[in-house]
Parts: C-alpha cells; structure tokens; sequence
C-alpha cells in the first residue's frame, strides 16, 4: 500500500473507532485521527521506495538503512510484525520524550512525518529539500522551549497506533504480513 493510502486509511479509521466505539465528539476524534495519521508511515521505513523513507532525503534514507541493518530485516518483516514493530517504535519514542532532545526529535519527526503525509496526499506539495528546511526550523524552534512532559506523553500510544493501523491495512493487501511475534524466531520466509 502507499503511503497516501495507509495515512487517509488510518485518520478515517482512527476517527470512525473514536467516535463510534469511544463516544468521542466527531470533530475532537477526527484532530486525533489526523494527529496519529503520519505515524502509520513508519513501518515503511523498512523500505527505499516508501514515503517515509524519501521525506527527508538523504538524512531520513540513511536512517531506512540503519533500520534495516540493525533490526528491521527485509521489507514487511519485523517493522511488520504486531507483536514486535509498533512495540520497538512505541518503546523508542517513550525513552525519547524523557530527554528534551529526544522530545525535539520526536516533534521534528512528527513535522517531517507531516509534510511528507500531506504531500503524498496530494493536500500540501512539498519536496524533500523544502521538508528538510521546514524540520530543521522546527526542531531549532523547538530546542529554544521548554516542551511540558504532558505533551509529549500521548506520543507513544500515538505511533504504537498509527503503526498497528498501518499492518492492519498491509494485511488486507496480496503481500500479506508476518504472524505475530513468528519474526523473532523464524527466518524470513517467502512471503
Ligand atoms: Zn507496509
């Protein structure tokens, strides 16, 4: 699936259980959806080809590497298991927002995320370099203040979500996804 697909898919779901299942005014469950949206890009990141792994250029095509080499596996692998992919990205993120620049990371990711997510909307054009530019004022922006702790608390939950969103929908396509929790002590197999 595209990254357009996996962000418009995940606010629309994200929203629609919010509302429906939580009670949650419709315009309240749609700003969460929205907010958590950019976060179902990140188990892509385990692939060259994917919109987070081309948001920032070079810089966030390296990081897809280092992901790859040191834990991720091929493409659809561990980023993809339930079990194992949005518990690594929900843990990291946890110890980054005890850190003021972890939480700086964590929002310039979120910016990056962002931007890259509304311009494969087609909502925001945008390229790598202007992405690049726009992450690096807001991670300066964000150094220079003092970011509470309450605000960077629901981010975990926030990415552990949009990542099980984002298997859920790779699930339903041909490709399919690994078992739960199989990617820990199998080799990969063909899929
Ligand atoms: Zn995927």
């Amino acid at each position: 699936m595209s990254g357009k697909e996996h962000v418009v898919a995940t606010a629309a779901t994200v929203s629609a259980v919010l509302t429906y299942a939580a009670g949650m005014n419709a315009w309240q469950a749609l700003a969460v959806g929205v907010m958590v949206a950019p976060a179902a890009l990140l188990p892509d990141t385990d692939t060259q080809r994917s919109t987070a792994t081309q948001s920032l250029g070079v810089l966030s095509s390296i990081v897809c590497r280092v992901t790859v080499r040191t834990w991720a596996g091929p493409h659809r692998w561990r980023t993809h298991d339930a079990a194992v992919g949005p518990t690594v990205f929900a843990l990291a993120t946890l110890v980054m927002s005890w850190s003021h620049p972890g939480r700086v990371a964590i929002l310039a990711t979120a910016v990056a995320l962002g931007l890259a997510a509304l311009d494969a909307i087609g909502t925001v054009r945008s390229t790598a370099l202007t992405r690049t530019l726009a992450t690096a004022a807001a991670a300066a922006a964000a150094h220079h203040t003092t970011i509470p702790y309450t605000v960077m608390a629901w981010s975990p939950l926030a990415v552990w979500i949009g990542c099980i969103a984002h298997i859920a929908q790779d699930a339903l396509t041909v490709q399919r996804v690994p078992i739960p929790g199989t990617t820990l002590i199998t080799e990969r197999t063909a899929r």
